[in-house]
C-alpha cells in the first residue's frame, strides 16, 4: 500500500518530546508521513529522535506552526481525537468510522487528525475546528490513552480500511461529490463574515455571545460546505451588507 499522502497528524502543544517521536514511529508503521506540531514545548529534541527509531525522516519534515487553525487551514476534513465528551455534544465517530470517512475522502481533500495535550487534551475552541470528534473506547474510569498510543490506534484503523479498499474497489469509480469541500481557511473566513453581518443586523451581541458561534460552527461543520455552497453564502452576506449601506445613505 502506498503512503497515505493526504492525511496529516497534528499534535497540539505536546509537552513530552518522547511522545512526538513515538507518534512519528506509529505513523510510519502505518503508512502516514506528515506531522504538524502546534507550539510543541520541546522540539527539535534528541529524546524525540530516540523514540522515533527509524521514523526520524518524519521528524525532519515536521512543520511547526503557532495555532491549530494554521495547521488545518488547507484541510477539508478535520477530525479531533478526544477522550472526553464536552459541553455541547459534537458529531462523534468511533475509530473504525473515522477510518472509513478518511479513506472515502482522502483522494479528494486534505485531512487532519488532531491530538491534544498530554495533561488537558484539546480546548473547546480547538475541538470546534473539527468536523467530527473521535473517541477511542476504553475503560470508563481510565479512558485517557498515552498520546502516541492514541495516534497508533487511529492510524492502524485507517491502514486497515485503506488496505481493504485497495483490494475491493480497484478500478471502480468512487467519485464522491461534484465540488471540492471548503477548506478550514475558507470556512474560517465565512464564519468571520457571518459573525460581522450578524452583529451589523443586531442579531448577535458580542458582549453577550451565549454559544451562538459555537452552534453555528457545529451546524456548518455537520453540513461540510463545499466551495460552491460557501460562495453562495458569502454572496448572500455581501448583498445583505450592500443593501444595508444603501438604506443608510
Ligand atoms: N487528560 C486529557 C487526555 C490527554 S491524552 C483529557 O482528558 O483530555 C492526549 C491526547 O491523546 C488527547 O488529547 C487525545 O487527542 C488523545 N487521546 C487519549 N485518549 C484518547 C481516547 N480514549 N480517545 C480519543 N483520543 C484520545
Amino acid at each position: 500500500m502506498s503512503v497515505l499522502q493526504n492525511i496529516r497528524v497534528v499534535l497540539v502543544n505536546t509537552a513530552h518530546p518522547g511522545n512526538i517521536g513515538a507518534s512519528a514511529r506509529a505513523m510510519k508503521n502505518m503508512g502516514l508521513n506528515q506531522i504538524i506540531l502546534v507550539q510543541p514545548k520541546d522540539f527539535p529534541s534528541g529524546v524525540a529522535i530516540g523514540r522515533a527509531a527509524s521514523a526520524t525522516d518524519i521528524l525532519e519534515s515536521a512543520v511547526v506552526v503557532d495555532s491549530l487553525q494554521e495547521a488545518v487551514a488547507d484541510c477539508g476534513l478535520v477530525i479531533c481525537a478526544s477522550a472526553r465528551s464536552r459541553k455541547i455534544p459534537w458529531p462523534m465517530l468511533d475509530p473504525q468510522q473515522t477510518a472509513q470517512k478518511v479513506v472515502e475522502e482522502m483522494d479528494y481533500t486534505k485531512i487532519a487528525l488532531v491530538f491534544g495535550r498530554e495533561d488537558s487534551g484539546l480546548s473547546n475552541e480547538e475541538l470546534q475546528l473539527g468536523h467530527f470528534h473521535v473517541q477511542i473506547p476504553a475503560e470508563e474510569k481510565y479512558s485517557s490513552l498515552n498520546l502516541a498510543a492514541a495516534v497508533l490506534v487511529i492510524c492502524y484503523e485507517i491502514r486497515k480500511v485503506a488496505s481493504e479498499k485497495n483490494t475491493h474497489t480497484q478500478g471502480q469509480d468512487t467519485e464522491l461529490w461534484d465540488q471540492e469541500f471548503a477548506t478550514g481557511d475558507q470556512v474560517e473566513h465565512f464564519y468571520r463574515h457571518l459573525e460581522q453581518v450578524m452583529i451589523d443586523i443586531k442579531f448577535h451581541d458580542p458582549s453577550n455571545p451565549r454559544q451562538l458561534m459555537q452552534r453555528i460552527r457545529r451546524l456548518f461543520g455537520r453540513i461540510r460546505l463545499d466551495v460552491m455552497e460557501l460562495n453562495i453564502l458569502r454572496g448572500i452576506l455581501t448583498n445583505i451588507e450592500q443593501s444595508m449601506k444603501r438604506k443608510k445613505n
